[in-house]
C-alpha cells in the first residue's frame, strides 16, 4: 500500500479507537537530547529513579528497542476530566490519576491499533510503549508534529494544552512522516516556572524531580525532605499546579474515557474519608488506579506530611 495511504489509515484508525491525536515521526538518533539528558543524569535530578540512568543509548536510539524500526507511530491520550476534585478539597490528587491505570487502558488500545496496521496495512514487526521502557516520548511526540516541549518539561499541544498521555508504536514499517513541530510558544510566558511551590523547574526548563511533588509523592520512598514541608499544597498523589497555571490549558477539553473517571464516592470525600480510609477500602476503590504505586502507605505519608505542618 502506498505509504500516504497507509499513514492517513493509522491515523484515522487512532482517532476511532479514542486517543486524541496521532502523529507519525521517521526513526533517527537522538543525538540533540543526549546533551541534556546524560546533565540531567550527572546532576542527579533523577533523584532515586535509577532506572532513569539504565539504558542511556537506548533512550536515544529506537532501532536498540525494534530491530530495523523505521517509523514511530505516537498517539497522545487526553486526561483532562469534566468532573474534578474542587480545589477546595482537603486534598488533591493529580488528574491523571483519577481513574484506571493509563499503562493498561492505553496499552489495549495501542494493542488494537497494532493488529489493525498488521492486518489492514502490512505484516511488520513492532512494539507498544506507554512510560514503559526507555523511550523520550516527547521527543517523539514533538518529531511527530504533535506539540512543543514546554518550559515544565511537559508537552504542549497548540489545540488542547498538555493533559495528555503520550504512547508509541515503534514498527519496522516505513510509512509517510509528519514535519516535527516548528516552534517553541511559551515565548516569555513563566507562569510554570514561578507558581511551582517547591522551586522545581530550573532556568534550564529541566525539572529537578527530587524537589517535585509529583516525584516525591509518588516515587520516594521513606521520609519525605523536611525542607519542602508546608510547600506540597494541598497534594497527596501528584502535582498539577505548572499544568493549571499553563495559559495554552485554556484549550483542554474533558475526555471521552469512560475508564478515567473519578470514582464517585471520592468526589466529595473530605478529609476525613481518606484519613479514616482502611488499607482494605483504599485497595478496592482504587484497584485499578494509579495511586496503588505509591501504595496504601505512601499516600497516607503524603497525608501525614502535609498535617504535620497545620
Ligand atoms: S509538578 Fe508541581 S512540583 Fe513538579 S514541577 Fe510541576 S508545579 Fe513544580
Ligand atoms: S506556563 Fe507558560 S512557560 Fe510554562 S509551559 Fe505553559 S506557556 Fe510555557
Amino acid at each position: 500500500m502506498d505509504k500516504e495511504l497507509s499513514s492517513k489509515k493509522i491515523k484515522d484508525q487512532a482517532l476511532k479507537l479514542g486517543f486524541s491525536a496521532c502523529g507519525i515521526a521517521e526513526v533517527s538518533f537522538l543525538s540533540d537530547h543526549r546533551p541534556r539528558l546524560q546533565k540531567w543524569l550527572n546532576e542527579n535530578r533523577h533523584g532515586e529513579m535509577g532506572y532513569m540512568s539504565n539504558n542511556f543509548e537506548m533512550r536515544l536510539d529506537p532501532a536498540l528497542l525494534v530491530e530495523n524500526s523505521r517509523s514511530v507511530i505516537v498517539v497522545l491520550q487526553n486526561y483532562y476530566p469534566e468532573k474534578q476534585l474542587h480545589p477546595d478539597s482537603d486534598y488533591l490528587i493529580s488528574r491523571y490519576a483519577y481513574g484506571e491505570d493509563y499503562h493498561f487502558v492505553i496499552k489495549d488500545k495501542l494493542r488494537k491499533l497494532q493488529t489493525f496496521i498488521n492486518n489492514e496495512i502490512a505484516a511488520n514487526q513492532s512494539r507498544v510503549f506507554t512510560d514503559s521502557a526507555p523511550v523520550l516520548e516527547r521527543a517523539w511526540a514533538v518529531k511527530a508534529g504533535l506539540g512543543w516541549i514546554g518550559k515544565n518539561s511537559l508537552l504542549i499541544t497548540p489545540r488542547n494544552g498538555s493533559y495528555f498521555f503520550i504512547a508509541e508504536i515503534i514498527t519496522d514499517l516505513e510509512l509517510a512522516y509528519d514535519n516535527s513541530y516548528g516552534g517553541n510558544f511559551c515565548g516569555d510566558c513563566r507562569r510554570c516556572i514561578d507558581a511551582c511551590p517547591t522551586q522545581a523547574i530550573g532556568q534550564d526548563r529541566m525539572i529537578d524531580s527530587r524537589k517535585c511533588i509529583s516525584y516525591l509523592t509518588i516515587e520516594k520512598k521513606g521520609e519525605l525532605p523536611e525542607e519542602l514541608k508546608g510547600k506540597y499544597k494541598k497534594w497527596i498523589f501528584g502535582c498539577d499546579i505548572c499544568q493549571e497555571v499553563c495559559p495554552w490549558n485554556r484549550f483542554s477539553i474533558p475526555h471521552n474515557e469512560s475508564s478515567f473517571e473519578l470514582p464517585a464516592q471520592v468526589q466529595g470525600f473530605k478529609a476525613e474519608d481518606w484519613k479514616d480510609l482502611s488499607k482494605e477500602t483504599f485497595n478496592s476503590l482504587f484497584k485499578k488506579s494509579a495511586l496503588k504505586r505509591a501504595k496504601y502507605e505512601g499516600v497516607m505519608r503524603n497525608m501525614e506530611f502535609l498535617d504535620s505542618d497545620e
